[in-house]
């Protein structure tokens, strides 16, 4: 029988974030593929485990994956670990989950943590819907080009960023998007853990640039007429067709208004006015 192969979420920073089943999975697996089995083998000391481990970085992500998958079939369980946080979030992992589902082979998730949904959620922004985007590029255009992608984005933006590059890429931020509201989460689960707050011109002159960091943007403002169209529909049906009457248009084109603003039919307004 075909072995099982865990994802397994490890600290990103604090290492008591590290769930039980997450250490019973460790412990219990005969293989683990880390990321980088020199940092992987700290956590496994401080855990006490030892196991045999499988390189498995991004640059040998294709080759090895292959050498995981003939382990699976041979029967091993294989736990897959990324330096910190959750594998396949820009850390590797995807490739060999992708094959293994490709052969049927079981891919249990371990839950744990994750720098960018939890610089999310204690952003202070909307957490209804979000987009995580991940590494920008590093070159200025494709940096510039990426921005210019999402900028009409209304859902909250969720980035990683490497300290160093912090400083540019805020201030290609605020050339391409504005100077929006964002939260700079540094060092969470870590002694100097902290979330700065502000426009993006305020973050920029308190950031340290050293650290790990999470760079979490507001969402762009809907327009006038998005907005206008979202309140409209917060109304009931009647009050939404006497807006429209009071400012004198026809049945017809009141009707025609309404389905746009609430995204149905003509024919389902119509259907109610009969
Ligand atoms: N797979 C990881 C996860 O689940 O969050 C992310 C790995 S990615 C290579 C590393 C980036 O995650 C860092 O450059 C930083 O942007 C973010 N990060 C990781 N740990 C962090 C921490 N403790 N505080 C803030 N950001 C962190």
């Amino acid at each position: 029988m075909e072995g099982k192969l865990y994802v397994v979420a490890t600290p990103i920073g604090n290492l008591e974030d590290i769930t039980l089943r997450a250490i019973n999975v460790l412990k219990e697996v005969d293989i683990i593929a880390a990321e980088d089995t020199r940092h992987t083998l700290k956590l496994l000391n401080h855990l006490e485990i030892s196991k045999p481990l499988i390189s498995y970085y991004k640059e040998n992500e294709k080759t090895k994956s292959d050498v995981i998958i003939d382990k699976l079939k041979e029967g091993k369980n294989v736990a897959i670990v990324s330096d910190a946080g959750t594998p396949g979030i820009s850390d590797p992992g995807e490739e060999v989950i992708k094959k293994a589902i490709e052969e049927d082979i079981l891919v249990v998730p371990i839950p744990g943590a994750c720098a960018a949904i939890n610089s999310l959620i204690c952003s202070g922004f909307s957490t209804k819907e979000f987009c995580f985007i991940g590494f920008l590029p590093v070159k200025h255009g494709d940096k510039t080009r990426k921005l210019e992608e999402i900028k009409e984005e209304t859902k909250t933006l969720i980035f990683y960023e490497a300290p160093h590059k912090i400083m540019d890429t805020l201030s290609v931020m605020r050339e391409v998007l504005g100077d929006r509201n964002i939260a700079v989460a540094r060092e969470i689960t870590k002694i100097h853990e902290e979330f700065i707050r502000g426009s993006i011109s305020e973050v920029i002159g308190v950031i340290p640039e050293k650290g790990e960091m999470v760079i979490v943007v507001e969402g762009a403002q809907k327009n006038k007429k998005d907005r206008e169209a979202e309140s409209l529909s917060s109304l009931s049906l009647e009050e939404h067709y006497k807006f429209y009457e009071e400012k004198g248009f026809s049945k017809k084109e009141i009707i025609k208004m309404i389905a746009k603003d609430r995204n149905v039919s003509k024919n389902e307004i119509y259907q109610k006015f009969i």
